[in-house]
């Protein structure tokens, strides 16, 4: 026996037009069609009908979770800041933190996440390597002040993830979490109807431990990532190699300077000599915890700072300003050549391979130099992958070119090691008697961030259109308005409820059949049955939302199709 919803009970308010601030699919149609409300920026509340879609998910998360072993638990989501303060993050979150105090005057969060409180939990609640291995998850509501939370429920400042944690004695025992948590979320996503692409999160360079996450390619996802078009490979665009590809530094003229005055930029470079950018090198100055640090990238590449920080962290990176040139004769500013720079460091991106020949500043105002070749007339002291990466850029696996997309962050899985378990000196008595200190991971789902990732993916010109598993109902069985219309529209939604289908029954009365159809469009329940024309003879018309196929079908027939 399954649910048979009444449309003429259910609260739900339609809209025709979008919201007016609305800027994502999401959340113009979950709002027109009455699955959430606005209840403040980035804080939504579930309507009846959004409700259901949510708890779908969250079941399916629940299932593959209890499935790879994981046990549920429900911690609090209002937390004290010691935790916090003691791994550093009150301190680190800067402005996403909700800070509060309770009337005493103590100082509280709203857990943004909970690794520290998890943490505490396992030191309390175990205490010898036969406790362990543990996974523990949790769906719970979590708190963070986004800057912009501006795209539905893709991003809320309140918003629900499911976040595990695994705690193992050994490395290997981390791994083995972290594969079981890989695959679980692969059927997770397969499930929920999901198209996605699991990508590393950190580039190989950084070493450090493993870290994926899942993404799921939408317009309006906020997230840019690299996929090629040839083979498997997908990656964040942070995490794009280039290889490195010396050639031999033979045979190139020898290097000389050119007059070429005001020129301090590659572009008035490249058109005073009349060669493409590519051909010249660019010298980026930073400085690196105060030392000042030169980056060469070709002359038609940016270099992303995002990454740059990311690989010398946790040095500290600045751009130069004037000042830094006072005392400075060794290096001209828009005139700076790596042939020149004596003792300053010089970084540069794998395409200034060892036997490349450049266009580049020769140390002098008004002046550059050609023919200079790396590793004949200047050396790289480190090779960093910091270009910004573009659409064509050879994929590192097969060298096709790839493509740039946008997608949404749906899931991540992290192997974090003893970061936490340092901090809170998380130990168990091992089987040496000796304590071990306990290895961790972590790993989160955006369950609510699903929801729109999924309408995102889905959606389309008439609205909503769900996968099975997760839809509100399994049939909208519509009752076009007239009495004997009704009368075997509630009919037949009684049958296929108590053969076990979810039903959503449209028996609405004084509302027009045109409303009501596309009312059922809109909602995006998979499958719509009408009582319509032929209902005095008993037929039916079944259409399936998606691909707009219809078929007229008897109530017997009917029920056997979407019982099946
Ligand atoms: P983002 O880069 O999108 O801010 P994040 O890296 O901060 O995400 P995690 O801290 O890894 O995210 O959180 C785990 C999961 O929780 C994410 O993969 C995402 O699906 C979800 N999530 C994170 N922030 C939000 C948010 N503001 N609203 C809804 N879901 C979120
Ligand atoms: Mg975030």
């Amino acid at each position: 026996m399954a649910q048979v919803q009444r449309m003429s009970r259910l609260m739900v308010k339609t809209l025709r037009d979008d919201p007016a601030d609305a800027e994502t699919l999401n959340h113009k149609l979950l709002v027109r069609a009455g699955y959430v409300r606005r209840t403040a920026a980035g804080i939504w509340t579930w309507l009846p009908l959004g409700k259901k879609v949510y708890e779908n998910v969250a079941r399916i998360v629940r299932e593959e979770m209890d499935a790879i072993g994981g046990q549920e638990v429900l911690l609090p989501a209002l937390l004290p800041k010691e935790p916090y303060e003691a791994s550093g993050r009150y301190e680190e979150y800067g402005d996403l933190l909700f800070r509060l105090k309770d009337r005493k005057g103590s100082d509280y969060v709203l857990g943004p996440t909970h690794e520290e409180i998890f943490t505490q939990v396992v030191k309390d609640q175990c205490s010898s390597y036969k406790d362990l291995p543990v996974i523990l998850y949790q769906i719970q509501t979590k708190y963070r002040d986004e800057a912009r939370p501006r795209a539905g429920v893709l991003r809320g400042r309140e918003f629900q993830m499911k976040d595990s944690y695994s705690f193992d004695t050994s490395d290997e025992g981390l791994a083995e979490a972290y594969a079981l948590h890989r695959g679980a979320y692969q059927r997770i996503f397969e499930r929920l109807g999901l198209d996605y692409r699991i990508v590393s999160a950190v580039s190989g360079a950084m070493g450090g431990s493993a870290s994926e996450e899942f993404l799921a390619p939408a317009p309006a996802g906020e997230d840019t990532f690299v996929d090629c078009p040839e083979c498997d490979y997908a990656a964040n665009t942070e995490a794009v190699t280039f290889a490195l590809k010396p050639v031999s530094v033979e045979g190139h003229p020898a290097a000389e300077e050119l007059d070429t005055p005001d020129t301090p930029t590659i572009e008035t470079l490249a058109e005073h000599l009349g060669v493409p950018a590519s051909a010249t090198l660019k010298n980026l100055l930073v400085k690196v915890d105060g030392e000042i640090v030169a980056v060469g990238v070709p002359g038609d590449r940016e270099v992303d700072l995002g990454k740059l920080a990311e690989h010398l962290a946790p040095a500290e990176v600045e751009l130069v300003t004037a000042e830094d040139f006072e005392g400075r004769d060794d290096l001209v500013r828009g005139y700076v050549g790596p042939q020149g720079l004596g003792k300053v460091r010089y970084l540069a991106d794998p395409r200034v391979a060892p036997g490349t020949s450049w266009i580049t500043g020769a140390n002098k105002p008004d002046t550059h130099a050609r023919n200079v070749v790396c590793g004949r007339d200047f050396e790289v002291d480190d090779y960093l992958d910091v270009v910004v990466v573009e659409a064509g850029d050879p994929c590192p696996l097969c060298g096709a070119g790839l493509k740039l997309g946008r997608a949404i962050e749906i899931g991540h899985i992290f192997q974090l090691g003893r970061k936490y378990a340092d901090t809170f000196q998380l130990d168990v008595l091992g089987q040496n008697g000796k304590p071990v200190r306990v290895t961790m991971g972590s790993y989160g789902i955006g369950v609510s961030r699903a929801v729109a990732a999924l309408v995102e993916q889905t959606a389309d010109e008439q609205g909503l259109c769900w996968s099975k598993e997760v839809a509100p109902a399994d049939v909208h069985v519509v009752a076009a308005g007239k009495a004997v219309q009704t009368e075997l529209a509630l009919d037949v939604a009684a049958q296929l409820g108590a053969a076990g289908v979810r039903v959503l029954v449209d028996d609405r009365a004084g509302v027009s059949p045109g409303v009501k159809f596309t009312d059922a469009e809109l909602i995006g329940v998979p499958q719509i049955l009408v009582a319509g024309r032929r209902s005095a003879e008993g037929v039916l018309e079944l259409k399936n939302r998606r691909t707009g196929e219809r078929e007229e079908l008897s109530v017997a027939e009917a029920i056997a199709r979407l019982s099946a």
